[in-house]
């Protein structure tokens, strides 16, 4: 039963999280029911990692937990500030209802989902990759690298300007596209539903899943110490582009319990907002590592 149930986790929550959203989406109040389609899941989450857990170890208190919500605070305020200034500003709003011309309106509505979700997923891959390829971009990506065990709780531990990198990448292209604000939604809902369960801690299995989206057992393999593992599988969503480019990883073994960073973090929220910005020496050299 477990090993049945193990595969049918991901689909079911995936499935009961944009029901809730399909419904809500229908109401008056969008954003409220968005909200108890997010919460309900995280929930979901938090009782299955505790009734049957990937990583039993992964269950210890790590003293990141006031560190990873903080941070998932200040890079939600920071992504309202980035959607809600430039409609300060003058423009009208930054993603227009209808969308572009050429927007297929008359599609079905999931599939005009879909077809946002592969348009945005170019912005989104490139954003990640970069983040782990650029020097400069990695120092604020590390926070998010930093865990030593994945659980719902560091869905959201990015650093804001990394958060903002990630966030701008998938919105100008979105926009660029003129993807319409109803399917901007809807990206932004299914990306919240996938950050949460890529980051869980539950015993599942994916099989074919795997080639289409960014499932919890290819993210682990993402936060390995080991660079041959570690700098792979960049979908935020999908992992098309990751197997277009070459950087898909999936091994017939179980992915490591021992992940994080090989340089120092700090422990602290402060600390580690400030610590990118620190590392940045005038002269430009790079600082030595450990
Ligand atoms: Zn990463």
């Amino acid at each position: 039963m477990r090993f049945v149930l193990s595969y049918l986790w991901w689909p079911l929550l995936m499935a009961g999280a944009i029901g809730i959203n399909a419904v809500g989406m229908q109401t008056a109040m969008p954003l409220l029911w968005l909200n108890v389609s997010y919460f309900s899941l995280a929930g979901a989450i938090f009782l299955l990692e505790r009734a049957m857990p990937h990583e039993r170890s992964w269950l210890a208190d790590d003293g990141q937990l006031w560190a990873d919500i903080g941070h998932t605070l200040i890079s939600k305020s920071a992504v309202q500030i980035l959607i809600v200034a430039p409609t300060l500003i003058g423009f009208s709003g930054i993603a227009s209802a209808e969308g572009a011309s050429w927007w297929p309106h008359g599609w079905p509505l999931a599939v005009q989902v879909v077809l946002g979700l592969v348009i945005a997923e170019f912005g989104f891959y490139w954003g990640h990759r970069l983040s782990h390829e650029v020097q400069f971009l990695w120092r604020f990506h590390a926070v998010h690298h930093s865990v030593t065990r994945l659980w719902f709780v560091n869905t959201g531990r990015f650093h804001f300007v990394d958060t903002l990198v990630s966030v701008t990448f998938g919105l100008a292209v979105g926009l660029a596209a003129g993807i319409p604000q109803e399917i901007i939604i809807w990206i932004s809902a299914i990306t919240a539903y996938i950050g949460l369960l890529t980051h869980s801690n539950v015993e599942m299995r994916f099989g074919p899943l795997n080639y289409l989206f960014n499932t919890p057992g290819l993210h682990r393999w993402h936060h390995s110490k080991k660079l041959e593992e570690g700098n792979s599988n960049y979908g935020e969503n999908l992992m098309l582009f990751d197997i277009l480019f070459g950087s898909f990883f999936d091994a017939d073994r179980r992915p490591p319990v021992d992940i994080g960073i090989r340089e120092p973090m700090p422990a602290t929220l402060g600390a580690q907002i400030i610590h990118p910005f620190r590392r940045v020496r005038v002269d430009g050299a790079e600082p030595e590592t450990v």
